[in-house]
């Protein structure tokens, strides 16, 4: 199996920097972009194995990209996680229904955050709360 591919996209630095460190300490190979613009863009282009989605962007909201990408037979099966700062049970219930496959919220933290990826793409890596490698 070759390197799985995983396609951040999140307009604020320190957060995207964070995720792909994180990423890329797992093995993943990472794409990313600021730009909700270009996020369709890079999936045609790269066909990543997964989508990191930052909902708050610049222009295109993250909710909008998730749907066309989740209405397209091409591209409907690449798992979507989307990251986002609201917190309120309203916010993620509509969140959800854009398709996405999976919901975190910011601030994250390294350990849940690698297992919902690693569910998707690595379930061997996958340890629930059973342990903190991190710690
Ligand atoms: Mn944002």
């Amino acid at each position: 199996m070759g390197v799985q591919k995983i396609l951040v996209v999140e307009d604020n630095t320190l957060n995207r920097k964070l995720f792909c460190d994180l990423l890329d300490s797992e093995g993943y190979k990472v794409i990313q972009t600021e730009a909700g613009e270009k996020a369709v863009g890079l999936v045609e282009e790269h066909t990543p194995d997964l989508i990191l989605m930052d909902i708050q962007l610049q222009g295109i909201s993250g909710y909008d990209i998730i749907q066309l990408l989740k209405k397209d037979p091409k591209h409907k099966a690449i798992p979507i996680i989307a990251v986002t700062a609201f917190a309120m049970k309203n916010d993620k219930e509509h969140i959800l229904s854009s398709g996405c496959d999976a919901y975190l919220a910011k601030p994250i933290a390294v350990e849940p955050f690698l297992n919902v990826i690693n569910r998707f793409l690595n379930p061997e890596a996958y340890t629930e709360n059973l342990d903190s490698s991190d710690e």
